[in-house]
C-alpha cells in the first residue's frame, strides 16, 4: 500500500502515519524526520537545510526529491509506504509521479487531514509543553504561522491536483485521534481490524 498524508503542519499526519505503519507493516517516510536527522548528523544536506527549516521555509525540491527517490528504493519499502510531509509542492508531486512510474508503482490514496488552522497553534503549544527540552526548533507559534502560510501558498494546491487524479480522500482531522484513524481505515478498504478496534 502506498499513501500520501496531506495536511498543514500540526494536522496529525505523523501520528496517523505511525498507526498505519504498525497496522499495515509499511514504512513511514517523513521528509521532515529525514531532514532533521541530516541536520543532527551535520551532513551536507543537513547543513544546507538547517536555517531553511528553522525559518519554516521549504527545502529545495531537488533535495527532497532525491531523498525520497533513494528511500523508496530501500528493500524495507517494497511492501509500501506512507509519505508524510512529501510532496509539498506541485513540482514535488510531479517528481514523485516520475519516481513511481520508473518503478512501475502507483499510489493507492492521498488522504487529506482537514483541520481548523486557528486550533493548530494550540496543538503546537501543547506539543511544546509536553516535549520539554526536546522541542523542535521550528515549533514556535511564529514559525508555525509562517509554515501555515507556506502550506497555503505552496502545498494546498496539491489538494486540487490529487482531486483531479481521483485519489483524494478527505478526513476531518479535528476529531480525536482514534476517530481519525478509524475513518482512514475505512477509506483504505476496511480490512484493518486493529484500526477499527481503536476507531
Ligand atoms: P515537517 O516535519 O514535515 O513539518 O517538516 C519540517 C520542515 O522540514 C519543513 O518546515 C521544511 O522546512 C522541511 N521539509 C520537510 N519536508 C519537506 C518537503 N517535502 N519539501 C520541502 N521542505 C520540507
Amino acid at each position: 500500500m502506498r499513501l500520501i498524508l496531506l495536511g498543514p503542519p500540526g494536522a496529525g499526519k505523523g501520528t496517523q502515519a505511525k498507526r498505519l505503519m504498525d497496522a499495515h507493516g509499511i514504512q513511514q517516510l517523513s521528509t521532515g524526520d529525514m531532514l532533521r536527522a541530516a541536520v543532527k548528523a551535520e551532513t551536507p544536506i543537513g547543513l544546507k537545510a538547517k536555517d531553511i527549516m528553522v525559518r519554516g521555509d521549504l527545502v529545495p525540491d531537488a533535495v527532497v526529491n532525491q531523498i525520497v527517490s533513494e528511500r523508496i528504493a530501500d528493500p524495507d519499502c517494497s511492501n509500501g509506504f506512507i509519505l508524510d510531509g512529501f510532496p509539498r509542492t506541485v513540482a514535488q508531486a510531479e517528481a514523485l509521479e516520475g519516481i513511481l512510474q520508473e518503478r512501475g508503482l502507483d499510489l493507492d490514496a492521498v488522504v487529506e487531514l482537514q483541520v481548523d488552522e486557528d486550533a493548530l497553534a494550540d496543538r503546537v503549544e501543547k506539543r511544546r509543553a509536553e516535549s520539554g527540552d526536546a522541542v523542535r526548533a521550528d515549533d514556535t507559534v511564529e514559525a508555525l504561522r509562517h509554515r501555515l502560510k507556506v502550506y497555503r501558498e505552496q502545498t494546498a494546491p496539491l489538494i486540487a491536483h490529487y482531486r483531479e487524479t481521483g485519489k483524494l480522500r478527505s478526513v476531518d482531522g479535528m476529531q480525536d485521534i482514534d476517530k481519525v484513524a478509524g475513518e482512514i481505515a475505512s477509506i483504505l478498504g476496511g480490512g484493518d481490524q486493529k484500526l477499527r478496534a481503536t476507531g
